[in-house]
């Protein structure tokens, strides 16, 4: 791959000007801070809801604060000293004054309210703005600055401000036409799933923005192919860019693998497209000037690192007026670490063999069977369910289905062929109970898992139990006689070669303590083992991941790991790890050496970020075929301690900060194949 993208490691930074920062801009000055840093991209405002440059289109709004140095300038600069350049835009809005002009353009609430947010306007994905003008604002934008890529700021259909006010979905004229031509309907009033016409709007608005990105994509790449696309993931070019990020009225807990989450679901969805997760600098919208925990910065930039993407970081205004600075050493640390070893990140895959699915729904079991990989240090891939169909399957030996309600046929066909063909699948609560339009399924949609009737999903589970029959596979429960269940509980039938684990106690008394105890155990089960064809499926009819994310105990994490190495046969990173250290494997693509980052999570301590402590003597034993050249750290910059014996090689890492990448050297490519299951291709 040739693309500009392609031929660097980037080490990106936006500077999210405000008008104001135009007023002194000084393109010597934005170079020598991005070099300060060894950043080699940047992102900066550029054209849509303000125009940054001069611009003759009577339909953008000029900014008035342009006196430094001009858009070009800076480009220049940037191109001198190999810096690329990203424009970033926004056409969500428009000002009161260009609103005025064209009052048909605006986003309408349902009651034909407009949203006037500080004198922005909405405008509506379907309004002739974004379908017709936005590309005569990228066309004067590209031909008047020469900029190497663009990024759309809230893209798409959107129903909240900048305060997260809830504004519903758009009637506008346009929605309402389109609607009606496409379905012969009126839009639904509200967001409502158990609607039929709110679920035909979600089709609609799947037809709608695919045809949009289709059309702009198409606009771009024709007119300036070298151009680096942000988020056009329907065609796999260009870059992909997330935040993570924090947020005042978010609910907790904190998602300390926010980085992790994001580029694992990138890299392994979209592997030819640049993975660029940012660390956003501040606390939320409403304060913008005061940073979050430098620590919680270089935990996000060293978990970007070790799941295969780029190190991004972003503020808000120009990095030499930016009021807290707390934020730069960390930042650069990472940045300048990354500088130094780059080339030592090109062209590698990863080397798990589980992958985990993600869906837009029920993130929360996705975040705790993501939690329970990470702490006990499974090498695993995350896909989004999207893209699933079109990446191969063919390393992974087990795939597991966090809560996926909601599944296209096709999904749910390639899941069963994966088992049939020899793959193990994990699956929980209601995975393919309902088609990807929300409509509940006569049968849920997968024939692996056994059920051969779904009887009732029961949502009163609060004081239900599961019990032990036996223990084989559960190593963690030696003392522990029960799994507490909360949230939802599947009732069903399985069919005659399903194997039932485990017994339910229902909902007993629980006060006063004179009357806590059970008195009935019911022949329904914690788990089901069922064979399919040459593999098989484990379900679990209730949400454990959901229960461990919200709650953390221990009595979950251990049902959830023993289910995987217990039960499953999924392999773990011997050693001594600690649970809150993250370890990922990759190979490259040439098969010289393999790279192990360790990462270590431990300064997260309630909802803060401090400095992680550092581990001492930590040991990690991987499966390696033979005896390596070299082990060596890339932080600390030391060969480190190993012993290879039976195809496992053990490494010693002295000193454990935050992080370490361990580059295992081996002298061709022998490195052990899985021997186990292979899914279809
Ligand atoms: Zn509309």
């Amino acid at each position: 791959m040739t693309e500009w993208w392609h031929t660097k490691q980037w080490r990106l930074i936006q500077t999210n000007l405000r008008e104001i920062d135009m007023l002194d801009i000084d393109a010597q000055r934005v170079v020598s801070d991005l070099q300060a840093f060894k950043a080699n991209v940047l992102m900066l405002n550029a054209a849509g809801i303000i125009a940054s440059y001069t611009t003759q289109l009577p339909f953008q709004f000029q900014s008035p604060f342009l006196q430094g140095d001009s858009l070009q300038d800076i480009v220049e600069a940037c191109h001198a000293a190999d810096i690329r350049v990203i424009a970033r835009t926004d056409f969500s809005k428009v000002r009161r004054p260009i609103y005025e002009q064209h009052p048909d353009w605006a986003y309408r609430t349902a009651s034909g309210e407009i949203v006037d947010y500080n004198g922005d306007i909405h405008v509506c994905i379907n309004g002739p703005y974004q379908q017709g003008y936005m590309p005569l604002i990228m066309e004067e934008l590209f031909n008047t600055v020469d900029f190497d890529g663009i990024f759309f700021n809230m893209g798409g259909y959107q129903t909240r401000d900048y305060s997260g006010n809830y504004h519903g979905i758009c009637h506008c004229r346009h929605c309402q036409v389109a609607f009606a031509e496409m379905y012969g309907m009126a839009l639904p009033a509200a967001e409502d799933v158990a609607d039929p016409v709110f679920r035909t709007y979600l089709e609609f608005k799947r037809c709608t923005l695919t045809e949009h990105h289709d059309k702009i994509f198409r606009y771009i790449t024709d007119r300036w192919p070298e151009m680096c696309i942000a988020n056009h993931t329907d065609f796999r070019f260009g870059f992909i860019r997330q935040e993570s990020n924090t947020a005042i009225d978010r609910p907790l807990p904190p998602w300390q693998y926010s980085a992790s989450d994001n580029t694992k679901w990138a890299v392994g969805s979209f592997p030819e497209m640049v993975s660029s997760n940012t660390t956003v600098d501040f606390i939320d919208f409403p304060y913008r000037h005061v940073a979050v925990s430098p620590h919680q910065q270089s935990l996000r930039l060293a978990e970007n690192l070790a799941n295969g993407g780029a190190a991004d970081y972003y503020l808000i205004g120009r990095l030499d007026n930016h009021e807290d600075r707390s934020g730069y050493d960390a930042v650069k640390d990472l940045f300048h670490y990354h500088a130094a070893n780059e080339g030592t990140y090109v062209d590698m895959t990863s080397k798990a063999e589980v992958m985990l699915l993600k869906a837009g729904v029920n993130q929360n079991e996705y975040r705790g069977w993501f939690r329970t990989l990470v702490e006990n240090h499974v090498f695993f891939d995350v896909v989004r369910e999207d893209a699933a169909l079109d990446v191969s399957w063919d390393r992974y030996t087990t795939v597991i289905v966090p809560g996926i309600d909601v599944m296209t046929d096709a999904m749910a066909e390639r899941l069963d062929t994966f088992a049939e063909y020899g793959g193990t699948l994990i699956v929980t609560g209601q995975s393919g109970f309902r088609d990807e339009n929300f409509t509940l399924r006569e049968m849920p949609a997968l024939q692996s898992l056994g059920i051969e009737d779904v009887l009732l999903v029961r949502d009163d589970m609060r004081s239900a139990y599961l019990k032990f029959e036996d223990k084989a596979g559960f190593a963690r429960f030696d003392d522990t006689d029960l799994v507490y269940v909360d949230g939802p509980y599947v009732y069903a039938h399985y069919d005659e070669e399903t194997e039932e684990h485990m017994q339910l106690i229902p909902p007993h008394n629980f006060g006063p303590p004179e009357r806590c105890y059970y008195d009935l155990v019911v022949d329904h089960p914690g788990f089901v083992v069922h064979p399919y064809g040459a593999g098989w499926a484990i379900y679990v009819p209730w949400m454990p991941g959901t229960l461990f994310h919200r709650q953390g105990h221990v009595n979950t994490a251990w049902f959830c790991a023993d289910l995987l190495e217990g039960i499953a046969g999924v392999a773990v990173a011997g050693g001594n790890l600690s649970p809150m250290v993250e370890a990922t494997l990759a190979e490259k693509n040439d098969g010289s050496y393999q790279l192990l980052s360790l990462v270590n999570a431990c300064g997260h301590f309630g909802n803060s970020f401090y400095a992680p402590v550092t581990m001492t003597d930590v040991v990690v034993e991987v499966p390696l075929s033979e005896q390596p050249s070299s082990v060596v750290g890339l932080r600390s910059e030391q060969a480190l301690p190993h012993e290879w014996a039976d195809g496992t090689l053990t490494v010693h890492v002295p000193l454990l900060a935050l992080f370490e990448a361990i580059k295992i050297t081996v002298s061709e490519s022998t490195v052990i194949k899985s021997a186990g299951a292979q899914g279809a291709a």
